[in-house]
């Protein structure tokens, strides 16, 4: 019997056909996470998942908008006791970002302190060209949670290091496509890496990907490891179910 689909990152609430797309949820044998980037915008997005108790909703505010959303994190804190999820936060060091860098590290270092305050949290976290220093303000919050690298796009060096620190990994379609990532995933510890399509941002030969269509996550991992997709699916959902089952304030139960 095959596992069911796990798409640990997607952003339900930025398609056009939201609605739409959680009814087609219901008929996939799949887990969503489905993240937000604005604590504004988490009432409304979890509003979507009613009636489907395999959608749950993060809690976020994406480092790209950090500057503009600093005046939500009040907001943030008063919704953090309605949800075990936190995501997408974190950092983004591209150079388009970069100018904004310190409100972004006062925003994630704010999250991570209150998801340490309210006993931890799994929180999906944002690394793109920021690895070392999302991996060095994590370690400044050791109480924070679970926190799970989304597209991690890090050198070898820095994934050993997020592997040693407890970080786990949430792996796209993408990264099949490069000789990189491919290695990067083949050091993935098994027993800690989900999937996910980061929809609507992600893109399959121009085919924008739909919640739950990790497929070629499944064959990158696949490849990785040097198991079959059908171990992939197996691995993957096990690995998802002691995320699932992660008790605020407690410790991974297996
Ligand atoms: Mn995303």
């Amino acid at each position: 019997m095959l596992a069911p689909v796990i798409d640990f990152h997607c952003h339900l609430d930025l398609y056009s056909n939201p609605e739409q797309l959680v009814r087609r949820c219901k008929n996939l044998d799949a887990y969503i996470l489905s993240v937000t980037t604005t604590p504004k915008a988490w009432r409304g997005t979890s509003r979507l998942a009613l009636g489907n108790s395999r959608i749950r909703t993060a809690l976020g505010l994406h480092p790209q908008i950090a500057h503009q959303r600093l005046n939500e994190l009040p907001l943030f804190d008063a919704l953090l006791p309605e949800t075990r999820y936190v995501g997408e936060v974190g950092l983004d060091g591209s150079p388009e970002f970069k100018s904004h860098w310190q409100e972004q590290t006062k925003v994630f270092n704010h999250i991570l302190a209150a998801a340490t305050q309210a006993n931890g949290r799994v929180i999906s976290v944002h690394s793109r060209r920021a690895v070392a220093d999302v991996l060095k303000i994590l370690e400044c919050h050791p109480d924070a949670g679970v926190p799970v690298l989304h597209w991690f796009s890090g050198t070898k060096a820095e994934l050993a290091r997020a592997i040693d620190i407890g970080c786990w990994f949430s792996v796209g379609p993408a990264m099949l496509l490069s000789k990189r990532s491919r290695e990067l995933v083949s050091m993935m510890p098994r027993d800690r890496t989900l999937t996910e399509t980061d929809g609507p941002f992600a893109e399959e030969h121009g085919h924008q990907l739909k919640p739950g269509e990790v497929g070629r996550a499944y064959e990158a991992l696949a490849l990785g490891w040097n198991v079959s997709p059908n171990e992939v699916g197996g691995l993957v959902y096990s690995s998802f179910k002691v995320l699932a089952s992660y008790q605020v304030g407690g410790p991974l139960e297996a």
